[in-house]
């Protein structure tokens, strides 16, 4: 009854290819047949369920992958549909391998690189078994009344064997002889963590048995159980003995272990996000927010897709609390398809902005037997991002209409993702622009259109902001005392965002500027009444102040002005126009770039030091000016004043740092001189 063949292949190279091709991820042959076992439980559940296969009501579908590590065998083994050998034949000889000559044509020719594009190399599938395993073997026996049990058997190369099975049971075993390719999965890590990572929540209960040699452990323990003397309660009870009562403690734990035991699937066959939203609680969104990222902390909030027309998608999107800054810049959107893992964070499919979330997305009807490039332009895929963008836009917007303190205390945790989601699909912006909060100096946060007109008598379209609170503390403390408010822009995507929303607003002219931009607002209104006296009195002094900063901190072309500023303590401060400060900072962003640093080797930042007319140390300078004697602590006083402004201006560079130390010590020096 025996039968031989070939798998009439016109290339004689198919499973060196495959294994070559393969051989980056070659976990996948689990996904491969574990979710072919799911499959061919789901066929036969369907086939029940319209009456074509009689199966009792209660039959416990499952599926078992046994790794037997002294045999070197790994098998999988389930109770579905299973199959004759006429379709043997048919699916496995004939069919599966026109999808593996599908995938040769493919990728005869081309670079690792362009093979491993496929995602997961769907379609594929049986054969992916020959990337771990030098012998396959297949024993089915079909749901069909009156099905003999056949086996299939393929050493690797091109040629088969086929004869009667020894599967008594409805279902499919297939047994991988794993070779020296496969090694690393006879080991029970490696299988554990690929069966974690590829079946997770498929839909059949899955359940691992390692055979192995009992330990000297284990075998004890088993004798122990073996002798252990039964005795029921009541006969324990007339019994007086201490050890009647241990003997019965025992019998008790041994119990509690044994329930403890009960074998559970190590998958979830029905996922949170496959449910209806209606019937999943905080506490189920949360608690799998917790499994499935293995993050502490509970998400700030999610959204549950689950839309069925006119594409299927499944999902849960999380947005998570941020711990750092930077943690939002690696998200997690895992992808499925029908509860089979494919792979994390694929940005040809996943909208880029949602790689900073975490979550799941459910794609059945993706072509994920395509390239990435070719996923990318496909119609499924721009479809899937439209929905997706404005279920996003909708939850952000619902949470700011009903609950805005609420959505206020998440800003913090979310407006990267917003800021960047904004940049990037411009779909989004549309939807969420009324909804972008500032965070203000004030410690508020207001829409820009609320910021905008609370500040329109003082500055009208235009939003001042600050990077770093600490560094520009002075100009903030400015800021305030004339009773102005800046926004914190201080995330790393607030630098492009900055020129975004003048970009996105330029019907209204809106300027963006940092707080220390050469700026009108903190300077005091010129009184119009100013004599003509008074007025040239002034420019001598502003002149000669200028000589003075110029020569001391050696810069010919640094602006010196004086105004009387409210804040009496600060000294003096640092203005850099806002174009200026942004050219300094592409220069810096380029800084390596040969070409770039050529073109603004000659463009100097227009810097302005604005001396504070109400700042004692400045009223002393001024007397000091022109008096030969004090000329040289008059140098040294600008230099450190100008060294003041600068650092709250930006950081020190190593340089300017050890010069500011010996002067502040030199400083010191002088001041202490008499004790001397
Ligand atoms: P695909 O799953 O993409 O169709 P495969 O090469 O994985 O391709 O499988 C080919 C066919 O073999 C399947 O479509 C199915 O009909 C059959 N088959 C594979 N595994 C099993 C199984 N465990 N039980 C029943 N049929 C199976």
């Amino acid at each position: 009854m025996q039968e031989k063949g070939n798998l009439s292949i016109n290339s004689e190279n198919f499973m060196p290819i495959i294994k070559k091709w393969l051989y980056t991820d070659k976990d996948i042959f689990i996904r491969e047949l574990v979710s072919n076992a799911c499959d061919a439980v789901t066929k036969l559940q369907k086939l029940s369920m319209m009456g074509e296969a009689d199966i009792p009501a209660e039959e416990a579908y499952k599926i078992h992958v046994v790794l037997d590590q002294d045999k070197k065998t790994l098998q999988i083994i389930d109770n579905g549909i299973g199959m004759t050998a006429d379709e043997i034949k048919k699916y496995i000889n004939q069919i599966a391998f026109s999808g593996a000559t599908d995938f040769l044509s493919k990728f005869e020719g081309k670079t690792e690189d362009e093979g491993s594009e496929i995602i997961g190399h769907f379609g594929l599938g049986f054969y992916s078994a020959f990337m771990v395993a030098d012998t396959v073997e297949i024993d089915s026996l079909s749901y069909q009344k009156g099905a003999e049990p056949a086996k299939w058997r393929c050493n690797g190369g091109i040629d088969y064997e086929m004869e009667a099975g020894e599967r008594t049971e409805r279902g499919t075993t297939i047994t991988l002889f794993i070779g020296a390719d496969g090694e690393e999965f006879l080991n029970e890590a490696t299988l554990y963590a690929a069966m974690r990572k590829y079946c997770a929540f498929m839909p059949v209960p899955i359940f691992v048995d390692v055979l192995k040699e009992e330990t000297e452990e284990e075998k004890a323990s088993a004798k122990k159980a073996e002798n252990t003397v039964h005795v029921s309660p009541e006969e324990a009870a007339k019994l007086t003995t201490e050890g009647a009562m241990d003997l019965l403690q025992e019998q008790q734990d041994a119990a509690e272990e044994a329930k403890a035991e009960e074998p559970k699937p190590l998958n979830d066959t029905n996922p949170l996000w496959q449910r209806k939203p209606s019937e999943c609680t905080d506490e189920d969104y949360k608690a799998f927010y917790h499994q499935v990222f293995n993050d502490l902390n509970d998400p700030l909030f999610w959204i549950h897709l689950n839309m069925d027309y006119p594409f299927r998608l499944k999902g849960i999107l999380y947005f998570p609390k941020l711990v750092e800054q930077m943690d939002m810049m690696d998200g997690e959107v895992k992808l499925y398809c029908n509860q089979v893992y494919i792979a994390d964070n694929v940005k040809e499919v996943v909208p880029e902005f949602l790689l900073l979330l975490k979550g799941i997305l459910d794609c059945p009807d993706m072509p994920l037997n395509v390239s990435r490039s070719a996923l990318q332009n496909d119609g499924y895929v721009e479809k899937m991002n439209a929905y997706i963008t404005k279920k996003v836009a909708d939850k952000l917007n619902q949470l700011f209409k009903t609950d805005r303190s609420a959505f206020e205390g998440f800003w913090d945790d979310i407006n990267i993702f917003i800021k960047y989601g904004c940049m990037k699909e411009e779909k989004l912006y549309d939807k969420v622009k009324d909804i972008l909060l500032l965070k203000t100096t004030d410690g508020v946060y207001e829409t820009v259109a609320e910021y905008l007109e609370k500040n329109k008598e003082k500055h009208e379209n235009v939003i001042y902001f600050a990077t770093d609170t600490n560094q520009q503390a002075q100009y903030i403390r400015l800021f305030k005392e004339q009773g102005l408010e800046a926004a914190i822009m201080d995330t790393p995507v607030d630098k492009p965002f900055v020129s975004f929303l003048e970009y996105k607003n330029q019907d209204i002219k809106l300027k963006v500027q940092r707080v220390d931009a050469d700026i009108d607002s903190l300077q005091e209104k010129e009184d119009a009444e100013i004599s003509e006296a008074k007025k040239q009195a002034d420019e001598f002094e502003a002149n000669q102040m200028q000589e003075l900063f110029r020569a001391a901190v050696a810069n010919e072309k640094l602006h010196v002005k004086l105004e009387a500023l409210k804040a009496e303590k600060v000294s003096a401060m640092i203005l850099l126009s806002e174009e200026s400060r942004r050219m300094m900072e592409m220069m810096e962003a380029y800084a390596n770039n040969e070409e770039f640093k050529a073109m603004f080797a000659n463009m100097k930042p227009d810097e302005t030091l604005v001396l504070n007319k109400n700042n004692k140390l400045v009223k002393a300078l001024l007397s000091m000016a022109g008096k030969e004697e004090k000329k040289e602590d008059a140098a040294l006083l600008c230099h450190q004043l100008y060294d003041l402004a600068l650092m709250s201006h930006r950081p020190l560079t190593s340089e300017e740092m050890t010069a500011f130390i010996d002067r502040s010590n030199l400083l010191l020096e002088k001041l202490t001189a008499f004790e001397a």
